[in-house]
């Protein structure tokens, strides 16, 4: 298959292009020709994935670009299998499916999200809690992914996708970051009505800012880039702010989608007491000193989010037909998954979500 493949980690920057070069942003697939895309990833022939009999081999159409794909690339986080091929939020059909596989046909349209596999045996998966898995397989981490022409799950991990869910583009930052948006809201306890603060406002949190604002919720949308706060204001946000900046009054539910510890003492004191602060990042650099009476007397919680149950990803995918959500999206060629990368770390997106089309169509 043809993949971008990553074989030794290194800052997106790493010879990719500066901002100045790439000149505003566009649909690549409408602009005009940008300059070669060069960075960690490298364009490659990979062997086809070799699929176990409860698998399906899946026809990559198109696959979303995510802050989590940008830690693995940067090695931010540990990164176990090299080379590899990132990417884990993957819209295709299915091409083959194994001797076991009963509940998808050939030519399905289906979903593969980062939990490509639970192992369904130790405590947490057989408490339902299999977001906790103590022998996760996640896609595009420690087996291949989507930056490329096919890739693989176990049907009962495959997401069937909703007709009434539109274009394959749109529905791939649902994949990841409208999953993960969902299980944050569900981690900071949100309430029909209650108001919520946001704090770093990318793809997740435009799916969380509509979900919240369908169920009657004021929101506070705090961001470092203008393009974002104008997004969220015009997505229903009731108030906005800088980088930094707390909601005037204080909130029972909070969510920070930024990977920056610094913002979370502020988040806490913004918190009524009872209140929640959820975090949803894979990663957060260096959490500051907090102050019991200021930051945590009262009841206040912090809560990460991990992963997620497959629960999520139905109700996510059952929601986003319902509300209906949008996706706001910028698409690059899959040969320029590097540029796609270095725009998203650079900030340049917003709240756009960067999606590699794969197959033409
Ligand atoms: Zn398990
Ligand atoms: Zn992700």
């Amino acid at each position: 298959m043809d993949a971008m493949l990553l074989e030794s980690p290194a800052p997106v920057e790493t010879g990719a292009l500066k901002p100045a070069e790439t000149g505003p942003l566009r649909p690549a697939d409408t602009g005009p020709l940008r300059p070669a895309d060069t960075g960690p990833l490298r364009p490659a022939e990979v062997d086809d994935p070799v699929i176990a009999p409860d698998e399906v081999l899946v026809e990559v159409s198109v696959c979303g670009v995510c802050r989590t794909d940008l830690h693995i690339v940067e090695a931010d986080i540990d990164v176990p299998t090299l080379p590899l091929v990132p990417g884990h939020q993957i819209v295709g059909r299915v091409k083959e499916a194994g001797t076991a596989v009963t509940r998808l046909r050939l030519g399905d349209r289906v979903g593969i999200s980062w939990v490509n596999r639970m192992c369904g045996q130790c405590g947490p998966c057989v408490q339902g809690r299999e977001n906790l898995c103590s022998a996760p397989v996640f896609t595009g981490y420690h087996r291949h992914g989507g930056y490329a022409t096919l890739a693989a799950v176990p049907a009962a991990f495959a997401h069937p996708i909703p007709e009434q869910l539109g274009d394959d583009a749109h529905v791939a930052p649902l994949l990841c970051a409208g999953i993960i948006g969902y299980r944050a809201l569900k981690q900071s306890g949100l309430r029909p009505g209650s108001p919520l603060a946001l704090y770093g406002f990318g793809a997740s949190a435009h799916i969380a800012l509509q979900i919240a604002v369908a169920w009657g919720c004021e929101v506070f949308v705090a961001s470092r880039t203008e393009d974002a706060l104008i997004r969220a204001r015009a997505m229903g946000a009731s108030w906005t702010g800088q980088a930094g900046d707390v909601p005037e009054e204080c909130v029972d539910h909070a969510i920070s989608f930024a990977p920056a510890g610094w913002l979370i003492p502020g988040a806490m004191e913004a918190l009524r007491p009872g209140g929640t602060l959820a975090l949803a990042g894979i990663y957060t650099d260096r959490v500051p000193e907090l102050d019991y009476d200021r930051h945590l007397f009262r009841e206040k919680s912090i809560v990460s989010v991990t992963a997620n149950t497959r629960s999520d990803a139905a109700e996510l995918l059952n929601l986003a037909a319902r509300i209906p959500l949008r996706t706001d999206i910028e698409t690059y060629p899959l040969t320029e998954a590097n540029t796609a990368l270095a725009n998203l770390k650079s900030n340049r997106l917003g709240a756009q979500a960067a999606v590699l089309t794969v197959a033409a169509g």
